[in-house]
């Protein structure tokens, strides 16, 4: 029952090149993208954007990838065997 879910709380993974990031940075500190200003895993009571919550917009805080967080689909080449 070592269950330690904080592990994933503390970080961001950028959906432009899925980067792990400090969950503090604003952009991807390696290829530079925007950050959500909100982690993607819901699990925070009170925070604004999280799927599912009464009274909750659109969050204004995504740019872009509507709904779309860790599925960067990656191509490594033209030829794969
Ligand atoms: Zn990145």
């Amino acid at each position: 029952m070592c269950f330690r879910p904080a592990a994933i709380s503390m970080e961001k993974t950028c959906s432009e090149c899925g980067a792990i990031n400090d969950f503090s940075n604003e952009v991807c500190d390696q290829c530079g993208a925007t950050l959500p200003s909100a982690p993607p895993i819901a699990g925070m009571p009170g925070a604004p954007g999280a799927p599912g919550a009464p009274g909750a917009p659109a969050a204004p805080s995504a740019p872009k990838a509507p709904g779309a967080p860790g599925a960067p689909s990656a191509p490594k080449g033209p030829s794969a065997e």
